[in-house]
């Protein structure tokens, strides 16, 4: 595959040597009708069980699979950003391995963008939340969330919904950082782009076991959340106007 494909999906993935075969065979059958380009950069997150040998099958068996493993144990943030940066798509979907974002909405995603005229299409899993978790993880996803838009005045109605679609730019100046995937539609609203959200389906995870807790849900991120408030009221952006013996305007200037 030599052209850039038109779409990289991009997933994180740490023990989850039973969801990857249906996972590709999903995503492929959801992206094969739009006759589009495509890739599936799969970043093994140093997997303790055999994640790591099916993927290097699955990416035998379709030249659409690029799979990377991550040295030791680096968490999903690190994880989606490794696959982020060795994506090649104009634009970027991501999605978690366990199949509860289900790749049938990626073709919505893609028309959502289009038709909003936005700059990243967020999935919210508010209205089938009860399908994929059980009473203790709604409620936590909820309180975090809303602790989440409080302090950021954000409106996100499900920013730890990890299923979205944007375009590459917007990850060009990103900070990183632990449990920054929690915040991408607050960081790319600091960089100046467009978003908006759209309901998705919520499904249970097909195996495996969820890596986080109550605890880790509700205040993990509340450290993180101070820093993304200082990042919204301190960071500055600014366009230039007119230049004069440059050679011509660079892009990142505009
Ligand atoms: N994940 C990862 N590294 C980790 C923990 C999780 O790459 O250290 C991946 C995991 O394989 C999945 C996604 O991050 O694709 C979300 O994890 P999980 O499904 O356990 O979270 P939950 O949906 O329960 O919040
Ligand atoms: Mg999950």
């Amino acid at each position: 595959m030599t052209e850039a494909p038109l779409i990289s999906v991009v997933i994180p993935c740490y023990n989850e040597q039973g969801n990857l075969r249906p996972l590709v065979t999903s995503i492929s059958e959801a992206l094969e009708p739009l006759k589009i380009g495509y890739e599936i950069v799969i970043t093994d997150d140093c997997s303790k069980d055999d994640s790591w040998s099916v993927l290097q099958k699955l990416a035998a068996d379709y030249p659409t699979v690029c799979a990377q493993r991550l040295v030791r144990n680096s968490g999903q943030s690190a994880a989606l950003w490794a696959g982020i940066n060795a994506a090649r798509g104009r634009y970027i979907a991501t999605l978690d391995a366990d199949l509860q974002n289900d790749p049938k909405d990626l073709p919505k995603f893609l028309e959502a963008i289009k038709a909003n005229e936005c700059d990243c299409v967020c999935g919210s899993r508010i209205d089938k939340r009860k399908q994929g978790d059980n009473f203790v993880r709604q409620m936590s996803s909820k309180i975090a969330n809303g602790v989440r838009n409080w302090i950021t005045r954000e409106t996100v109605t499900d920013s730890g919904c990890c299923y979205r679609l944007f375009k590459r730019e917007c990850v060009a100046n990103l900070k990183f950082f632990k449990g920054m995937h929690r915040f991408f539609p607050t960081l790319f609203k600091i960089d100046g782009y467009r978003v908006t959200e759209i309901p998705v389906n919520h499904q249970l995870r097909l195996s495996g076991v969820s890596n986080y807790g109550v605890w880790n849900r509700l205040f993990a991120s509340s450290y993180d959340l101070f820093a993304v408030r200082w990042m919204q009221k301190r960071m500055f952006r600014f366009q230039i106007k007119e230049q004069v013996n440059f050679p011509e305007p660079t892009e990142k200037n505009l």
